[in-house]
């Protein structure tokens, strides 16, 4: 299933995605929040023929959810991406935290602060929902809800001036996430990602070039630290950030970024 959340009339509502329609199942769910249908575990049976149905064209789709946690993040995690960038920290697992309140829905704008950065980028990732809480995770595949796109957008020079990522990865819209979520049975891995920027392609790589895949991922975050329904992790970025180019070519005031990942969608944000 896609799931999604979206707006009709200025009401927030959980809704399921098929073909050019999308169906409102907040009355099946009982819910407007995405995130509490998640989050309990259990997912009731759903059914379209009594949802109501609108045409996607004619909503808004938002962020699928605000985590309540931050947001996990995978660092060079593509062997190609490791060599753009400096070498620190190269073989290890890089791990980091972007803020809730970074996150933003498709079709929005990613602020360009300019008064705190000259070097915005973007970075186009899988992101893991989390589906089922627990900890030292073996049996993965229990514990994913789905798949979306996350944009780990990312001030270089702030990155740089900290001993933690989080601050340049953390400024207000630095997180769009979406456009939907998509369940694990409707995915064939593996996937491609893609990130064009102005319709350039920037970014193309697959999963399957990951140098630690899904599985390891979440059986390493989840020794000894619970992950709970409702948690997202992003998986890492392929080769292709602004920072990378010769020369690095950053983010500008109306540039048009857009994430594809075949089989969920695409992720398009504007640079104001
Ligand atoms: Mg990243």
């Amino acid at each position: 299933m896609k799931w999604c959340s979206f707006e009709k009339d200025h009401e927030q509502k959980v809704g399921v995605i098929e073909g050019d329609f999308v169906y409102d199942v907040s009355n099946q769910v009982h819910t407007t929040n995405l995130l509490e249908v998640i989050a309990r575990e259990f997912i009731p049976d759903i059914d379209l023929d009594v949802a109501p149905m609108e045409r996607l064209a004619d909503v808004r789709l938002l962020a699928p959810y605000r985590p309540l946690k931050n947001v996990m993040c995978i660092g060079k995690n593509y062997e190609e991406h490791v060599k753009e960038m400096d070498t620190a920290g190269a073989g290890k697992l890089v791990i980091f935290t972007k803020s809730p309140t970074s996150v933003v829905g498709p079709e929005t704008n990613i602020e360009r602060h300019p008064e705190l950065t000259d070097q915005l980028d973007y970075e186009g990732e899988l992101a893991i929902i989390i589906g089922k809480t627990g900890r030292d995770i073996e049996t993965v595949e229990d514990h994913i809800f789905g798949y979306t796109i996350l944009n780990d957008v990312t001030a270089r020079d702030v990155q740089k001036q900290h001993g933690q990522f989080f601050r340049g990865k953390s400024f207000d819209t630095f997180c769009p996430i979406g456009p939907v979520i998509v369940t694990p049975d409707e995915l064939n891995f593996p996937l491609t990602i893609e990130t064009k920027v102005n319709g350039e392609r920037r970014q193309y790589g697959t999963t399957a070039d990951m140098i630690r895949p899904v599985e390891e991922l979440i059986q390493t975050l989840s020794k000894g630290m619970t992950l709970e329904a409702g948690d997202i992790i992003a998986t890492g970025t392929p080769a292709g950030v602004g920072h990378g180019m010769n020369p690095p070519t950053y983010l500008q005031t109306g540039d048009t970024v857009e994430v594809t990942i075949h089989g969920i969608g695409s992720l398009r944000n504007f640079v104001v």
